[in-house]
């Protein structure tokens, strides 16, 4: 940052640091909002014995995609044709 060392320039910068922060920190909370509500799926999921199976074709979604994604709700394939859309 210029104003670094600079005490007149200090409190503006901290300001603005601060406020990108929030963003930041907005963003990755949306981030995470969005996960925890994946997450809720797949504990719903779980609850009623359907966790791991795909949503779309009704496969199981496989245990090493599980594993990389706990939350994930579709197969690799299906996925796969989502993201083509
Ligand atoms: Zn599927």
């Amino acid at each position: 940052m210029r104003d670094a060392g600079d005490g007149a320039g200090h409190d503006q910068a901290d300001v603005g640091a601060t406020s990108f922060e929030r963003d930041h920190e907005l963003t990755v909370l949306a981030k995470e909002k969005e996960t925890l509500g994946q997450l809720d799926t797949a504990l719903a999921h779980i609850d009623d014995g359907t966790y791991g199976v795909c949503d779309s074709c009704g496969n199981p979604i496989g245990k090493n995609r599980l594993m990389a994604v706990p939350h994930a709700t579709l197969c690799m394939s299906c996925k796969q044709r989502e993201e083509r859309r």
